[in-house]
């Protein structure tokens, strides 16, 4: 049997037909664990065919604290991927509605935030601002990137003002939470949407629960940082399965048009 035709679950280790998982949008369909995707898996499956123009292309690496070994990891992902930064971003449609996009990409050092991706989220914003038009944004992060310091925890304080700014102008930003949502980036834009979805089990939180409970002194629910945790809690608006996220994406959308 050829390798690619067939896929094996990375949780529950079942094989499953490659087009079948394709078209279940990268979910088992015996476990139902959800793959971490790419951003051009994630675009494809979001905005409507042919419409994504990326905005704020290759920003040039920078290492603000000079950090040893930062531009070699750079350079080795760059090698191995298509991203050179955490974060795609740029215009589209969903549901025919006109959206600016931002993607966060796992694969650049956990999708942490940095001064580029700070950049890059907060000119999305001021983009979107200008031109009246909402945003839709899918995260996926560690949290802050330890590489760059101090700087890195102002980006936190620097999105947080552009999303501000923008939602005083009365723009709609929708945030979907996927795995992981965590540190720097959960403490900032990620959970500032107008309106917050999440993917099903998602590790969602701050601080891990081996730190929190190292403080706290006290043991924490096993389902403590999943997105139904979460939802329970009042923090999520709505848990949406992968193969309805972008109809109810656009249905948001139509509503607030
Ligand atoms: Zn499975």
């Amino acid at each position: 049997m050829s390798l690619n035709l067939f896929v094996k679950c990375k949780e529950c280790g079942a094989i499953i037909e490659r087009k079948k998982f394709i078209e279940n949008k990268y979910v088992c369909n015996i476990c139902g664990d959800y793959e971490v995707l790419d951003f051009k898996k994630r675009l494809s499956m979001i905005l409507d065919k042919n419409t994504f123009e990326e905005t704020n292309a290759h920003a040039n690496f920078y290492n603000p604290i000079d950090f040893p070994g930062y531009l070699e990891k750079h350079e080795s992902i760059v090698n191995k991927t298509d991203l050179d930064e955490a974060i795609i971003t740029g215009r589209g449609f969903i549901c025919g509605y006109k959206v600016m996009i931002g993607i966060m990409d796992i694969r650049y050092m956990m999708g942490s935030m940095g001064v580029i991706v700070g950049e890059k989220v907060t000119r999305l914003f001021e983009d979107a601002q200008d031109n009246k038009i909402p945003v839709v944004m899918f995260i996926a992060s560690g949290g802050a990137r330890m590489q760059e310091g101090i700087f890195s925890l102002m980006q936190m304080a620097k999105t947080a003002a552009a999303v501000s700014k923008f939602s005083k102008e009365g723009g709609l930003y929708i945030s979907v939470l996927t795995n992981p949502t965590t540190g720097g980036v959960s403490a900032s834009f990620a959970f500032l949407g107008d309106i917050i979805l999440a993917e099903p089990r998602a590790l969602i939180g701050f601080a891990g629960k081996r730190v929190i409970e190292q403080t706290i002194k006290e043991k924490l629910p096993t389902n403590f940082q999943t997105s139904e945790f979460l939802f329970e809690h009042g923090f999520i608006d709505l848990i949406v399965e992968r193969n309805n996220l972008k109809e109810t994406i656009g249905e948001i959308l139509k509503i607030h048009n």
